[in-house]
């Protein structure tokens, strides 16, 4: 496996991919590799026989308050992870090959932005968008794989692929959770060792909320202050948001009649988890 940094080599590579008449597969990540980014690459082996995993952490999609300086960065084990998966090559640019002078030219998705994660995050997706959509012009994947964990990412990008005919398809993958519930993230490295034990506790209120729906709860308001109780079991944990939207347009629902994405934010400390899930009234 073969790992590249510049946008020519990335370039050169993927050509002789193409030419030899292999399907290419992006998965886009930020590094701290875990099985959830691993399960992209899985994903990735089942429809495309070459597969480009990026590893970039985007400095735009970051506040100036969060933690683009301490976010986790570990390539060498990155590199053992997705050679042993079978990632056929890493393209690991830095910032100055992706933004090599003052960025003017930003791929705004509006509206899906503005609900859950967007409205603390204000600048977040545009910047997601925007490395992006450079990450598919550079690599020129036929398939790119994201996971569910991000469900508004997901989202987004799924969205802003369809506005622009961008000519790829993008797979979402399901979350990879830990063996007590919690979703896999960078970001639980941050966690000290209560934190972490209290965090499971995020997945344990979405458990409460699709008991409740599939037990003919359909009043959001009522299913959030349940959640609310669950969380509340641990003074480690800030919530931000539990959201009832709808799955296409991240809309607030009080009343689930159908599907609904049902999104978690919280803090414990200074980290910030999210998880999802989507349950559906209409079963
Ligand atoms: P990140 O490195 O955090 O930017 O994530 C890169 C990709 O991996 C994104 O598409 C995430 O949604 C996905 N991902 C992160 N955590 C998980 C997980 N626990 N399960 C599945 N996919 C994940």
């Amino acid at each position: 496996m073969e790992t590249v940094t510049t946008i020519s080599d990335i370039r050169k590579a993927v050509a002789k991919a193409k030419s030899d008449g292999k399907t290419i597969g992006l998965v886009p990540t930020m590094g701290a590799l875990h099985a959830g980014h691993l399960s992209l690459i899985e994903a990735a082996k089942t429809k495309c026989d070459f597969i480009v995993v990026s590893i970039f952490v985007n400095p735009t999609q970051f506040g100036p308050t969060e933690d683009l300086d301490k976010y986790p960065r570990d390539f060498e084990t990155d590199q053992a992870m997705c050679k042993k998966t079978g990632a056929d090559i890493i393209f690991a640019p830095t910032d100055k090959e992706m933004y090599p002078i003052q960025n003017l030219t930003w791929v705004t998705v509006e509206k899906i932005t503005e609900n859950l994660c967007g409205k603390s995050r204000p600048q977040h997706f545009r910047g997601v968008t925007t490395v992006c959509t450079k990450l598919f012009n550079i690599v020129q994947p036929d398939l790119a794989y994201f996971g569910q964990k991000d469900a508004q990412q997901a989202i987004v990008i799924q969205r802003m692929v369809a506005d622009m005919n961008m000519p790829l398809e993008i797979v979402v993958c399901p979350i990879i959770r830990e063996p007590d519930g919690l979703a896999m993230s960078s970001r639980n490295k941050y966690l000290t060792n209560d934190q972490r034990t209290d965090a499971c506790l995020l997945y344990k209120a979405l458990i409460e909320c699709e008991k409740m729906v599939s037990n003919g709860q359909r009043n959001t308001n009522t299913i959030r202050t349940i959640m609310l109780d669950v969380l509340g079991r641990s003074k480690n944990i800030t919530p931000q948001y539990i959201s009832f939207v709808d799955c296409q347009t991240l809309k607030n629902i009080e009343v689930i009649e159908s599907k609904a994405l049902v999104a978690i934010a919280a803090n414990l400390g200074k980290t910030r988890l999210i998880d999802n899930i989507i349950v559906d009234a209409g079963i």
